[in-house]
């Protein structure tokens, strides 16, 4: 049966000239989509549909979730066709708490401190490489020459394997030593005939090769080409971040910095380099500027979004007198507020600051968010839903010790995320920690539909964005992953170990899993 699919789909992609009579079958060219998916398991999320075969997208969007007979017959010879070869398929995730340039500098920097191999050197360059942009220099390094075994010489060929892309300069723990790959030499144009510069070195082999090691003043022959300004900088941090995201089958990020990054983001996007979309939040403490340039909660487009303002409080007063202020002004202004709050004490303060402005300022749809919310007492469980605040909780950073049961229970709307770059960004593993049995009498655990829930349309809701995303849904953004592994199927524990295979935001892939030998 796979193998007919198969065939089915290299005819419908690869003949264009198929028979006249078989393409009048097919629908009209204006209606018919970019793109379907067929022999997959959906999980869409949408109550009103909650199982499917198939789906089709086009210009970005779902236009039918059903059987594959149905989505099948929609196609035409124009239709890219991929075959889920039965494998689950979520709406992609929606991570409402993550720290984007944090996550950058995850992968800013090659940490070769204790490395010491050639293949130690390669796999911390492939950590590195998998997720930083083309072109961009891998800096770092500080391997230390004494751990290496006697005979062990570094050279660009430990490296130049895992960074034909991306030039390298890897100091040594004596700063006036490094490593660079070939790459780097090339850009810097050093070669054969290059002497270094007086006071410098640029080591060669035994056929007069340049080696990759530079020493002294010879490393200024590279310096000269790592100049970046502070735009590029954060430019490439968000990049890293998306193309990260997209690997764990992460299609909507939130930015809970306090830092702006609206610049960088909207360039990036206009350059199609965005692989997830953003909502990005900046400082309570500037709710004054947001309002005068008249942004409001989840301004933007479906790929970029402005409008929320976060802030931290520990519960007492006096650390931001003027808090409930920004508050009240960023509320009326139409913005979207956030604070986080860990333990009790703080939770019961911005839930008391809430509700204060909610009565001051009257009734809206405003989705003030609680960051964290975690150890709540039973006395400000019930304040969430009463007040429509948002729990915007991270169940692998917190070990899945939230309250979500009694939460639930009281109609509160959860939002997962995972605060990466603190924590690893994978969905899978929130999802595994909070469907797990706790110790203890009180276990709150969920169910594998609760927590997908909460990590795609409980994420959407958190930065209003219900009706464009967060199920697979007819008219929805075609956003949604393709899992190695059924997690409705195995225990929790397993659902770790599940892996994302293909990415897709807006109807692109955006990631592919490497085919393993
Ligand atoms: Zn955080």
């Amino acid at each position: 049966m796979k193998k007919l699919l198969l065939l089915l789909a290299i005819a419908t992609t690869l003949f264009p000239d198929l028979p006249e009579t078989a393409s009048s079958s097919f629908a009209d060219d204006d209606k018919a989509p970019d793109l379907i998916i067929i022999n997959a398991k959906v999980h869409t999320v949408d109550p009103k549909n909650e199982e499917a075969d198939a789906v089709a997208i086009r210009d970005g969007r779902f236009i039918a979730v059903g059987s594959n007979r149905k989505i099948r017959g929609l196609a035409n010879r124009k239709t890219r066709l991929i075959d889920a070869e039965g494998r689950l398929i979520l709406p992609g995730f929606n991570d409402s708490h993550a720290h984007l340039e944090g996550i950058g500098n995850l992968f800013g920097s090659a940490d070769l401190r204790s490395a010491r191999s050639e293949d130690a050197f390669r796999r911390e360059i492939e950590r590195i490489t998998e997720f930083l942009p083309e072109g961009v220099w891998i800096q770092g390094g500080r391997w230390d020459p004494s751990l290496l075994e006697s005979a062990l010489k570094p050279s660009k060929e430990w490296i130049d394997a895992v960074s034909p892309k991306h030039p390298a300069l890897l100091y040594s723990s004596d700063p006036s030593i490094a490593l660079v790959n070939s790459e780097a030499l090339r850009l810097a144009r050093i070669s054969k005939g290059t002497n270094g510069p007086a006071g410098g070195e640029i080591v060669k082999d035994e056929n007069g090769e340049p080696t990759g090691v530079l020493k002294g003043n010879s490393l200024q022959l590279v310096r000269n080409f790592l100049r970046v300004t502070s735009f590029q900088e954060r430019s490439i941090q968000i990049e890293t971040a998306t193309n990260y995201a997209a690997a764990y089958g992460v299609t909507s990020l939130q930015d809970v910095s306090t830092d702006d990054n609206m610049d960088v983001i909207t360039v990036l996007d206009r350059e199609g380099k965005l692989k997830a979309r953003i909502y990005e939040c900046g400082g309570l403490k500037d709710w004054a500027k947001y309002a005068e340039q008249g942004l409001k909660a989840a301004t933007g487009t479906p790929m970029v979004r402005t409008g929320c303002l976060k802030t931290f409080t520990d519960g007492n007063a006096d650390t931001i007198p003027d808090l409930y202020e920004r508050i009240k002004g960023a509320d009326k202004a139409g913005l979207q507020v956030t604070i986080h709050a860990i333990g009790s004490r703080s939770n019961r303060y911005v839930l008391g600051l809430y509700e204060r402005v909610i009565m001051e300022n009257g009734y809206r749809d405003r989705r003030f968010r609680v960051e964290h919310a975690q150890s709540l007492s039973s006395a400000e469980i019930p304040l969430f839903a009463k007040f429509g605040i948002i729990p915007s909780m991270q169940p692998y950073l917190f070990r899945g010790s939230g309250p979500y049961r009694s939460l639930l229970r009281t109609g509160a709307r959860i939002a997962f995320g995972s605060d990466a770059s603190i924590t690893n960004i994978d969905p899978l593993l929130g999802i595994s920690v909070a469907t797990e049995r706790k110790p203890g009498p009180n276990s709150e655990k969920l169910t594998v539909e609760e927590a997908v829930r909460f990590y795609t349309l409980g994420a959407a809701y958190a930065e209003f964005q219900e009706n464009e995303k967060g199920s697979i849904t007819v008219g929805k953004l075609a956003d949604l992953v393709i899992l190695s592994d059924d997690i409705f199927e195995i225990g929790p524990s397993e659902i770790r170990n599940v892996k994302v295979l293909t990415t897709i935001v807006g109807g692109r892939v955006v990631y592919k899993a490497p085919v393993r030998q």
